[in-house]
């Protein structure tokens, strides 16, 4: 996909790939750099330095309403202790831009 991208802008190498992954995802940013190298392995991607962005998960409170984001422990509502429900927000993970040559 990145190599695609670097082609239609002309660009002879992608230097640099930046990755937004949500808290929640379960992509673990080292298995994604090792999975990249492989893929990347004889194009112009090969190489390039993935830069990972975390967004922090999102949370609703059932009790109060209120959006939080994930506490370091637990789930519950900052502000009353109710049950939180993850909103969707934090599962994230695309491509942000990427540096090319
Ligand atoms: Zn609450």
């Amino acid at each position: 996909m990145a190599v695609d991208e670097a082609k239609k802008a002309g660009a002879s190498k992608i230097t640099e790939i930046k990755l937004v992954i949500g808290d929640l995802s379960t992509i673990i940013d080292e298995s994604v750099q090792m999975y990249f190298d492989i893929m990347s392995e004889g194009t112009m991607a090969h190489g390039a330095k993935l830069i990972f962005r975390r967004v922090p998960a999102e949370f609703c409170c059932k009790a109060c309403g209120l959006k939080y984001n994930k506490p370091k422990t637990g789930y519950d509502c900052p502000s009353c202790g109710g049950m939180g429900m993850p909103t969707g927000v934090g599962r994230e993970f695309y491509m942000d831009s990427m540096d090319v040559e």
